[in-house]
């Protein structure tokens, strides 16, 4: 009998990934950074791949490395390579490598040079996030670099990049702001003499909102796994995760008794009280002491008191409750239990940093 586990909905990343790719005439590259976003790396991209995504895109080459090593050949980008890295490994396997500064540049010539293959680049402009990516004023020099690095047969320039602020309200006028940087940034690409295949920008919210931001390649994460990049709204997509445990303990308590650590709870009544064997080792948020949702007997209830390292505690008052009993903290809400939206807004944070939570080193990731 399993004790706590995150089940990930293999048919809902499909399902997600061909809703997606039915709203653009563009590439899909689905985003399997940060282990699928807690949904597991690899059988996220095998779903995703199974489902028509043409790419996958990830944040370190690791990442990319361990895709390659399991046997995946579809193209994968590489977007956050800090210094020093073995960066001829990835060239020599195909992946492709984000590029944003002339530094940066010089590293992926010379480990183009290492793995006798050029280097498969998309360089990145920054328009606006301030984060990754050359500013405007360094873009000229960095394409006219890329541009003779390319003719002298070191780098192939494949895709030009950026990423928007507004990853949650892709209406706000930055978004348009950055759209014109962007073109700007293209004709910059055209006088430099470049023709690559990928120009792309558009997060989840702009793929499923923003048509006009489609170009060559959409870059979506968060709605593969069925989770909505706005608040509020659901664009027919069906959250992948559920997770979930079972209760180890419970007991009867008097009114008045106190609940875990500092006593942040008390009983108005008698009670009976579920111990459940999750805690923030686990994944589940510390902020979520006395807000977190879960759906426990029948019913919606909220943690009692703090959550623990490896536990936490419901007060379900006079109700039923006994050891085994099923603890979901967060599915698709199809049965009624909490989703990781109302998570999110429990604990004061966004639904992506929920489920990158889950799935840990003692929680058991199981596959539908
Ligand atoms: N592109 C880049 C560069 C990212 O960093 C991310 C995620 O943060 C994505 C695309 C996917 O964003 P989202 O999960 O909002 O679709």
């Amino acid at each position: 009998m399993w004790q706590s586990e995150v089940r990930v909905d293999l048919d809902a990343i499909r399902e997600n990934v061909a809703r997606l790719k039915a709203g653009t005439s563009a590439e899909l590259m689905a985003v399997v950074k940060a282990d699928g976003y807690g949904h597991g790396m690899v059988p996220a991209a095998r779903a995703a791949l199974d489902a028509g995504a043409d790419q996958l895109g990830v944040c370190t080459l690791d990442e990319a490395l361990r895709l390659r090593q399991e046997g995946i050949t579809a193209p994968v980008l590489a977007w956050l390579l800090d210094p020093g890295l073995p960066l001829h490994d990835g060239i020599a396997v195909g992946v492709d490598l984000g590029c944003a500064s002339l530094p940066q540049l010089d590293e992926m010539i010379e480990a183009s040079r290492r793995a006798d293959r050029p280097a498969r680049l998309h360089l990145k402009i920054d328009t606006g996030l301030s984060r990754g990516g050359a500013t405007v004023a360094d873009w000229p020099t960095l394409l006219e670099a890329a541009a003779k690095a390319q003719a002298d047969g070191l780098v192939e320039v494949v895709g030009v990049w950026s990423h928007f602020v507004y990853a949650d309200s892709p209406g706000h006028p930055t978004t348009d702001r950055q759209l014109a940087v962007f073109r700007e940034g293209l004709e910059m690409v055209t006088r430099a003499g470049l023709r690559p295949r990928y120009r792309h920008l558009a997060n989840s919210a702009a793929t499923l909102t923003r048509p006009d931001t489609h170009f060559d390649l959409v870059r979506p994460g968060i709605a593969v796994y069925g989770l909505s990049p706005i608040a509020g709204e659901r664009f027919g997509l069906r959250p992948a995760m559920t997770a979930r445990a079972r209760v180890m303990l419970t007991k009867r308590v008097p009114a008045g008794t106190g609940v875990s650590y500092g006593h942040t709870y008390l009983t108005e009544n008698e009670s009976n009280l579920a111990v459940v064997p999750l805690g923030y080792a686990d994944g589940v948020p510390r902020h979520a002491s006395n807000t977190g949702p879960v759906l426990l007997a029948g019913e919606r209830r909220t943690i009692s008191g703090r959550v623990c390292m490896d536990q936490f505690v419901v007060d379900c008052g006079d109700d039923e409750v006994a050891a085994g009993d099923v603890v979901t903290l967060f599915g698709s809400g199809a049965d009624g239990e909490p989703t990781a939206d109302d998570w999110a807004e429990a604990v004061g944070t966004i639904n992506y940093e929920i489920v990158t939570r889950f799935g840990g080193v003692r929680v058991p990731r199981v596959y539908d």
